[in-house]
């Protein structure tokens, strides 16, 4: 059986750019496009900024680095590492801090650097941070770039005109309404708006998995006798499955279907708590819970291009950044700026985990310093197609490319 709803949707109001979620790229693209002078709205779902970076406990920046001493990711992905840690621990090499030019009065503690790349004992541009602290840093950073943000605010549907999204029905305590919208980035972390709007999607699935924050008498002895905070947080406790050694492979869960993403929160939940009542004590006890479920993929964009293994050590002319990966060093990838993008929504662009990129490739496109990275380039085309009244199949890709630069960007490999 079916109700059938027809309401009145009342347009609340109009933006340049819409950026939908507020993960680490929807940050990164709701800033490049404010800092390009456009009226920009940053719709969030929960009630704060960072995404799996911060409600999902995944307090781990990978790195900016090559592995052989380069940086090749900058911009406002090194802008948000920056931020990361600018008011809490922090155990980026004393190297990086120098390269990066971070000036802090902390001693430099090698020690701490000896557990933190487990898969490889080298000193990458990577670093831990604390989840409250950069949540604070995220809401400042947006204030200071003019973004509007509504948080607690639920992206529910597209309104289309022809193959462009011109305004996006949300819902929120207020009810449902409209934003109209020039351009929109998705950074739903489940492609929410380009699926709606017609894009070509695939989904997939997850095996179980949840980062606990967790605390102990002997790291926080530790922490007091060294007189750094890191000490007490060194690592987190990701429980579950584990993408490097592919140990704890659960059932199958997807993270677009409801009775999933429920069965997923609550199978996940269950593991920590059973985990906690077997360690706690006098001695343990972890302090906070995931405000989201730690799916680490969903639903992406197919896009122009689907980057995979075959494109490591590729040059592309569209390139708009480039990454190494986070477990070994070794594969280096560019990301055309046609991954990025529906072959036929004209307004509509991806960022972050969403974007067309598979395999082993999808490793290395997923991660925080990545996400900041193609949302920067996502707002940026957004803010050149709005600008220059475009379809962002059509926009100048080297013009895009001269801003990402001009903004501390790298487009390709050293
Ligand atoms: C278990 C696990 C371990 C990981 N380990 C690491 C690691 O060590 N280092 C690393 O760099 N990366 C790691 N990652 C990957 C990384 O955390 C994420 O891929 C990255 O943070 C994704 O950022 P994003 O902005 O693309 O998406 P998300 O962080 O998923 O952000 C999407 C945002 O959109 C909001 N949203 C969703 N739908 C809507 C809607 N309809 N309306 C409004 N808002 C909406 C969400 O609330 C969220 O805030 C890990 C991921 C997982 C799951």
């Amino acid at each position: 059986m079916f109700y059938k709803e027809t309401n009145q949707i009342e347009l609340k109001g109009s933006y340049d750019v819409v950026v939908v979620g507020g993960g680490m790229a929807g940050v990164a693209a709701a800033a490049a496009a404010a800092r390009e002078g456009l009226h920009t709205l940053l719709i969030e779902k929960s009630v704060a900024l960072g995404g799996l970076a911060t409600l999902g406990h995944v307090v781990c920046y990978e790195p900016l680095d090559d592995g052989f001493g380069n940086q090749i990711i900058g911009g406002i992905s090194e802008e948000l590492m920056k931020r990361s840690i600018q008011y809490g621990y922090d155990n980026l090499p004393r190297l990086w801090k120098d390269k990066l030019k971070i000036i802090d009065d902390k001693k430099d503690d090698p020690e701490t650097w000896e557990h933190f790349n487990p898969y490889e004992k080298i000193l990458r541009c990577q670093t831990f941070f604390n989840m409250p602290a950069f949540v604070f840093a995220l809401d400042e950073m947006m204030e200071e770039a003019g973004v509007d943000v509504m948080f607690d605010t639920l992206f529910c549907k597209p309104i289309m005109d022809g193959n462009a999204v011109k305004a996006v029905i949300v819902e929120n305590k207020s009810g449902r309404y409209a934003y109209g919208a020039g351009m929109i980035v998705d950074a739903s972390g489940d492609s929410d708006v380009l699926y709606c709007a017609g894009a070509k999607c695939s989904d997939f699935s997850n095996h179980l998995s949840y980062m606990a924050y967790d605390i102990d008498f002997d790291r926080m002895k530790e922490a007091i006798e060294h007189n750094n905070m890191f000490r007490a947080f060194p690592d987190w406790l990701m429980l579950g499955y584990n993408p490097i050694t592919h140990e704890g492979k659960s059932k199958e869960y997807y993270g677009t279907n409801a009775e999933s993403v429920n069965a997923f929160i609550k199978d996940s939940r269950k593991m920590a708590f059973e985990y906690l009542k077997e360690h706690m004590g006098p001695n343990y006890t972890q302090i906070s819970i995931c405000g989201m479920p730690n799916f680490r993929k969903t639903r992406r964009i197919e896009g122009m291009y689907t980057l995979s293994e075959a494109d490591y050590h590729k040059r592309f002319e569209d390139s708009i950044g480039v990454t190494a990966d986070w477990r070994c060093v070794g594969p280096v990838l560019e990301i055309p700026y046609r991954s990025l993008i529906d072959a036929k929504v004209t307004n509509v662009i991806s960022a972050g985990r969403i974007i067309g990129s598979t395999g082993d490739a999808w490793e290395l496109t997923r991660c925080i310093p990545q996400a900041a990275l193609t949302g920067e380039a996502a707002g940026r085309a957004a803010a050149q197609a709005f600008k220059n009244k475009q379809t962002l199949q059509d926009i100048n890709v080297s013009e895009l490319q001269t801003s990402i630069v001009k903004n501390g960007g790298y487009l390709h490999q050293v």
